[in-house]
């Protein structure tokens, strides 16, 4: 039942992917040199223009952190990874998941059942699209991660759907 209902969510997350059509593409290794605003240790919140991060993101990743679109399922690089590592916020180096917390979803986006600390990412109600769903942003940027839903596994039962073009993976011992 449970898988039943993570294929029809699913379904409906890949009717919304008309307008992102570019993030279909797997975006190459973010360069983080341009970006004065990434930092793996500063937790003060940003507080940067859309027409700021426009300059300094790539295309699609700009589109799904700022602009809140969602990568196609399956087509992301860490929907089926399990590598024992941390995941960061790629536009601004927050860190936002641990590898132990992730599982192995059938909805075709990174899934977490929990974040690496409470007040990692913020919630929102997003009601857009017919939906009434829980939108899941940086807490320090702002940037659009993806939305949480009450099917995960326990203990939290939660399940954060993710977008791989806004994660950055580093595994453990780099
Ligand atoms: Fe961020």
């Amino acid at each position: 039942m449970r898988s039943a209902t993570i294929m029809i969510i699913s379904f409906f997350c890949a009717m919304l992917m008309g307008s992102c059509a570019n993030s279909q593409t797997k975006s190459a290794s973010v360069d983080h040199k341009g970006n004065k605003y990434y930092s793996r240790t500063d937790t003060n919140k940003l507080n940067v223009s859309n027409a700021e991060w426009k300059k300094i993101l790539p295309g699609d990743v700009y589109e799904i952190s700022r602009l809140k679109g969602t990568e196609y399922a399956f087509s992301g690089k860490y929907y089926k990874t399990d590598t024992k590592g941390t995941y960061y916020c790629v536009a601004c180096g927050n860190t936002l998941f641990r590898s132990t917390d992730k599982f192995a979803s059938t909805c075709g986006w990174p899934s977490f059942f929990e974040s690496i600390r409470p007040n990692a990412v913020t919630y929102t109600p997003d009601d857009t699209h017919g939906m009434q769903r829980t939108e899941v942003t940086c807490t320090r940027c702002g940037g659009h991660l993806g939305h949480l839903f009450d099917d995960g596994p326990p203990p939290t039962y939660k399940r954060f759907c993710m977008n791989s073009l806004v994660l950055e993976f580093e595994p453990d011992g780099k």
